[in-house]
């Protein structure tokens, strides 16, 4: 069993916390690494298909889609499995984490067999799930969202586009935020509903290549039906069921950051202890040790906001307090994790950008945790509004 003493030496965890995490990580290892470098090959859906079997198998996607009685995820647990998962392969990070964000807002408030029956399949891994809410207009303002689903009977007709869309094309099934009214401000009254990929009217229109690799696309309802019984929550609840999903997963997008700063910062080690120049190790040159002391010094305080914000998620903290620890923890370890990757491959010097080194890769891979789930600048604003309010 390998040992994390962060986990040891900190207060946040249960000895069921330190269990979970040195198991996955031994699962990571043996399992995950030996896949990692097919993340970028040919053959990918095949690839996303069998890391999430491997995932299934190990059962640890229950750490990632809530159970839909009411029992919260254990905020802990999740980030755990994304940092042990990102550590080796940020593809089966991805895989992990998206059954729960396209599941959670099913979870908080689907009726129970739509609830019931997509649960079940994410958790198993025999369906893939999606979570569909920004557009070509709509992307950090998601208030501006022009997809409409427009009441016609017992159904609701669902009409736009959607990018940037994770899993687009390979998903079983979208959680959907569409507009159902203008509210008096003029800004889009959100509702929520499950689309299967394969219903009449919608459309996987392109699978986008990003700089890393990442399953994503734009996907476009052409008058989709939806029967009304199985729209998500009330008409208008889209919007607070968006914002609670993001809510859960946020700290966690910074614990994926701190598996691959974590993942940086130990080929860095390895390297300046192995590699001579000047007649000693790099790591013997007081310029490469401060590079590593900074690193290390950042990438503790990252997992300390990100076990911090975890930690009081499943203390059941004030919303308040919660949501800037998130923004700070999400904002915090993902910028850290950008700065380290990037040391990571100045001290490989010309090995680092060799395609498909270790750093090379997390280099690229890293880039997205800023964007994604709100973007630094959005989490900036977060926390400086909730600041201010006290
Ligand atoms: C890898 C990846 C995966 C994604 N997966 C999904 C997914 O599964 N589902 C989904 O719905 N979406 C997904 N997204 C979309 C993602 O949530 C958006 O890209 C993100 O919210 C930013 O929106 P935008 O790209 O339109 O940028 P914009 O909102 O146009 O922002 C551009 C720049 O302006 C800044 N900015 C915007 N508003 C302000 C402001 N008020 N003050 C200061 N600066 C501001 C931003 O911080 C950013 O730097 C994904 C994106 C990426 C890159």
């Amino acid at each position: 069993m390998q040992r994390d003493r962060f986990i040891e030496e900190t207060p946040f965890f249960t000895d069921e916390h330190a269990r979970l995490a040195a198991g996955v990580a031994d699962f990571a290892a043996r399992e995950v690494e030996p896949l990692a470098a097919r993340d970028e090959g040919p053959g990918s859906d095949e690839h996303f298909r069998a890391l999430l079997g491997l995932l299934a198998q190990a059962d640890l996607l229950s750490y990632s889609v809530a159970r839909g009685d009411g029992a919260p995820l254990d905020a802990r647990a999740l980030c755990l499995v994304r940092e042990s998962l990102a550590y080796h392969s940020p593809l089966a990070d991805l895989v992990f984490v998206m059954q729960g964000l396209g599941t959670y807002a099913l979870s908080l408030a689907a009726p129970e067999h739509v609830r019931d029956f997509w649960l079940a399949r994410a958790r198993s891994g025999r369906s893939v799930a999606a979570f569909a809410l920004t557009e070509p207009e709509a992307g950090s303002d998601v208030s501006a969202v022009q997809t409409s689903a427009a009441r016609d009977g017992d159904s609701y007709v669902i009409r736009g586009r959607k990018c940037f869309i994770s899993n687009a094309g390979l998903a079983d099934f979208y959680t959907v935020f569409a507009r159902t009214g203008t509210r008096a401000d003029g800004r889009a009254e959100l509702s929520a509903f499950v689309v299967g990929a394969r219903m009449p009217g919608f459309r996987v229109t392109e699978r986008t290549e990003l700089v890393a690799a990442h399953p994503i696309g734009e996907v476009e309802f052409d008058g989709v039906r939806v029967p009304a019984e199985d729209r998500v929550g009330e008409e208008g609840d889209g919007f607070r069921l968006a914002m609670q999903t993001m809510d859960t997963f946020r700290a966690s997008v910074g614990a994926a950051a701190c598996g691959m700063a974590r993942r940086a910062l130990d080929e860095s080690v390895r390297h300046a202890r192995t590699r001579r120049q000047f007649g000693v190790t790099l790591a013997m040159h007081q310029l490469i040790q401060e590079k590593l002391a900074v690193m290390q010094t950042e990438l503790d305080a990252a997992r300390l906001l990100v076990y911090r914000a975890a930690h009081l998620k499943d203390a059941g903290a004030p919303p308040t307090l919660l949501t800037r620890a998130a923004s700070e923890a999400k904002f915090y370890a993902t910028e850290a994790a950008q700065r380290i990757a990037d040391e990571a491959v100045q001290i490989h010097g010309g090995s680092g950008l060799v395609r498909g080194a270790v750093v090379e890769r997390l280099y690229r891979d890293v880039r997205a945790l800023r964007i994604y789930e709100g973007t630094s600048e959005i989490q900036k604003l977060i926390i400086a509004r909730e600041l201010l309010k006290e």
